[in-house]
């Protein structure tokens, strides 16, 4: 490591080398965080790639860096041979920062001259061409504007109001916040599935915030009129409602080139044409955006299939969705719900508490279905849950109910030991407990066929079975996309999140399907925070999304025309174009992963204080045990069923998967944890927390190995641009950002 420091004669030899150790290590850690790479001295005589006749002096000294016409300065250390390149390429890398604008100026007596880029770096330099040691989001000249005022557009308001950026708008044909799901398309018995810790519009660390903290005191599973208030809570306690215009409808979307003609560059806008829906609604109105998020609202009409002979059937024949369930009718009687998404699960639960004698669940392939408290444990749990523990825990209630082994499901794909497992499914699943009890009790029955015909309360199979006695049919077959959504884009495929390739126009739906080994979430929350922060990461710092492009990422991402056939519009994307989409952005940049970085720490400690073991255990026994005592004041003489899991087996599951992903979780809370931070807003020069420790060195002395000796042993350091290397393709995509890159003999 490098050499100790200047000896201080009245300490003993031994002390002097233990503080100069100390000393470098912290040294060595500061440069590392701040991406300056660290010489070695023992490189210099082996070599071991470095150029031979280079001599690299690895002591130490401090530099002290003014920004120019600002008051910021900042005293760090560096190797001695560290040149000005290697500190502006570190300084691009933190602050996003364009390569070319920077100019390093040293003060040599009565003057000032601009240091070149081979030099080493002098003691006390002013920098010219930084705002600021933070990073400096992009201004565009537009405001973002949002389609659609449910949860995702609710979410990106609350994420930009606590970045600071209030130049946003968003619009909305409902009268109120809460979306298409929840106002239109849930019905008024609709509860959410999932529980509302993983489901709250304000999940994250970075969106906790005085009104809204850890979900406490709101239902584990809310009705439809909760959630609403909930996002009313949420918009109000963010002061996000002013930007919000409800009662309109984005009509139209023009995309205004720049004044060379181009709609791909940065100063190319989009002209949304709003009209109002409202009776005192006037003309249209014009507004202009520099960047579109669009949240068109998953599917929002019912697949329609009509069967031969319905207009003898002499029910009713709705579809369960929107309140068009005949409420009034379901008791004492039979029903048949079409389909086994997780709409048809929610539909057997509101027939079931509406008093019905039974209800069939008719689907080509039974799909899996998660109970409660798996669910739970998932949502709980800070790292990704491996599918074969997700597939145990459904063991007892699957079970217990009759429901068939779930290693036995179509969905899902195991190794023979039975270790590895791959879970593809076409819908969701449906969660909750109700459907598996209305099972053990043949209240309600899998029937895997599919529908022929239909004659008076009579459901003929194509299988052979007939279902007598019939009086509801509940066609739950699935949403379909709404092509509008593409006209409105002026779009024929999606380019992974990109409507049309244009990574200004985002887009997202809830993606259908499940496909998965290890499992994070079963709802929207996780998901939906992670792809806003990293949109938004781009909109703020465009020159990465151009450093991503210019490396190929548009030409990586999976794509989506639309299928007629299927009518499926281009926007319509299922979950494994989305996870794919996902791992491939991320992939093209470090920065957009460590966005993240908190999420597994706030699920497992925002669920163990908003539905902690013992309470979740207990209110899924509460509520199992509630549904018999209504079946039995309803006439059921079946005999009591118990609750299948325990605290012993919860306190397993934990055992299982700290053993799985490599750590202890604990069952509960650990008391005396102190409160999770989120971490100050980066910026150069900043040593992130935990650095210090020696897990972190180690792991610094080993990049240190590999990494910084490839660094140092590259042939194209000698140049003195190498580390900008991309500079055509990069300053013919960033045109737009009027940034005029300096003639490159001036710094040679
Ligand atoms: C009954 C039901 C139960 C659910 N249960 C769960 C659950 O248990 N757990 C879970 O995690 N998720 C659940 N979900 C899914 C979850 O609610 C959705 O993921 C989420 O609500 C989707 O929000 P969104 O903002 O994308 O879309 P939406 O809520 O549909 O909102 C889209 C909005 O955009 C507006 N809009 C669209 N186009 C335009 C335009 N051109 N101009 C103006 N406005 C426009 C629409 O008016 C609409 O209000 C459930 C959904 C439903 C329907």
């Amino acid at each position: 490591r490098p050499a100790a420091m200047a000896a201080d004669r009245s300490r003993s030899p031994t002390t002097e080398l233990a503080v100069a150790q100390t000393s470098a290590r912290e040294k060595i850690t500061r440069m590392a965080c701040m991406g300056l790479h660290i010489f070695n001295p023992e490189w210099q005589n082996t070599h071991g790639g470095v150029p031979r006749g280079k001599q690299f002096s690895a002591s130490f000294k401090d530099v002290t860096m003014k920004i120019y016409g600002t008051d910021e300065q900042l005293t760090f250390p560096v190797q001695t041979c560290t040149r000005v390149l290697d500190v502006k390429e570190a300084l691009c890398s933190a602050l996003m920062v364009d390569p070319f604008t920077l100019e390093f100026l040293e003060k040599r007596g009565c003057t000032v001259r601009k240091q070149r880029d081979t030099e080493e770096i002098a003691r006390t330099v002013t920098v010219k061409g930084l705002v600021s040691f933070k990073p400096q989001p992009h201004k565009w000249p537009h405001p973002a504007g949002v389609i659609g005022a449910g949860y995702n557009g609710l979410k990106t308001l609350m994420i930009y109001a606590k970045s600071g950026n209030s130049d946003i708008v968003c619009f909305d044909r409902n009268a109120q916040v809460g979306g298409y799901c929840w106002i239109t398309a849930a019905n008024k018995t609709s509860k959410l599935q999932t529980e509302f810790g993983s489901f709250h519009v304000w999940w994250g660390q970075e969106l906790v915030q005085e009104n809204c903290g850890y979900p406490q005191g709101w239902s584990t599973w809310p009705h439809k009129a909760e959630i609403l208030r909930h996002f009313q809570y949420a918009a109000e306690a963010y002061g996000i409602l002013p930007h919000i215009r409800l009662n309109c409808n984005v009509a139209k979307l023009d995309i205004l080139p720049d004044a060379a003609g181009s709609t791909d560059s940065m100063d190319s806008q989009y002209l949304l044409h709003v009209a109002p829906l409202d009776k005192q609604g006037e003309g249209e109105d014009l507004v202009k955006c520099s960047m579109v998020w669009s949240y068109p609202g998953s599917m929002t009409k019912n697949r329609i299939v009509d069967y031969p002979g319905e207009e003898e059937f002499g029910g009713e024949i709705r579809y369960g969705m929107g309140d068009d369930c005949p409420y009034d009718k379901l008791a004492k009687t039979n029903i048949a719900v079409l389909g086994n998404g997780a709409f048809a699960v929610e539909n057997v639960r509101t027939c079931c508490e509406y008093g019905c004698d039974k209800v069939y669940i008719v689907t080509r392939r039974k799909n899996l279905a998660a109970p409660r408290l798996p669910c739970w444990f998932v949502h709980q749990a800070p790292v990704p849950v491996p599918g074969r523990l997700v597939l145990d825990m459904f063991k007892p209630m699957y079970d217990l109910c009759g429901f068939g082994d779930p290693w036995t499901f179509y969905a899902v794909t195991a190794s023979t030991n039975r270790q590895h497992v791959q879970i593809s499914q076409a819908s969701r699943f449906g969660i909750g407990d109700v459907t598996f009890l209305a099972v053990a009790y043949g209240k309600c029955e899998y029937v895997e066929d599919t529908v022929k015909r239909v004659t008076r309360h009579t459901l003929h199979l194509n299988g052979g079975r007939k279902l007598e006695g019939v009086t509801i049919v509940l066609k739950s077959l699935g949403l379909l996309g709404d092509f509008a959504v593409d006209r409105l884009h002026r779009m024929k495929k999606m380019v992974g999140d990109f409507c049309g390739g244009d990574w200004r126009r985002v887009l997202a739906i809830d993606d259908t399907g499940m496909h998965f080994a290890n499992i994070t979430t079963f709802s929207t929350g996780i998901g939906s925070k992670g792809w806003i922060q990293m949109h938004k990461f781009l909109f703020d710092w465009p020159k990465e999304f151009f450093k991503m492009k210019a490396a190929g990422l548009m030409e990586n991402l999976p794509t989506h025309e639309a299928e007629e056939k299927l009518d499926k519009p281009a926007y319509v994307k299922d979950v494994k174009m989305k996870q794919a989409t996902g791992m491939i952005t991320v992939s093209y940049n470090p920065k957009l992963a460590a966005l993240n970085a908190l999420d597994g720490d706030y699920k497992y400690r925002m669920y163990h204080t908003a539905h902690p073991t013992d309470a979740i255990l207990a209110e899924s026994i509460a509520s199992w045990n509630q549904y018999q005592e209504d079946w039995k004041k309803l006439g059921s003489t079946h005999e009591y069923v118990p609750y299948p899991y325990t605290r012993e087996m919860i306190d397993g599951w934990f055992g299982e998967y700290s053993k799985a992903v490599g750590f202890p979780v604990a069952p509960d809370l650990p008391a005396g944890l102190p409160p999770l931070q989120v971490p100050p807003e980066p910026s150069f020069g900043q040593v992130p927390l935990g650095a210090e420790t020696d897990e972190a060195f180690a792991a610094i002395g080993h990049s240190i190995d590999s990494e910084h000796l490839q660094w140092w042993s590259m042939p194209a350091r000698s140049s003195p641009h190498h580390a900008f290397r991309r500079k055509d393709q990069y300053t013919s995509e960033i045109d737009g950002l009027a940034v005029s890159p300096p003639a490159l003999a001036d710094s040679r």
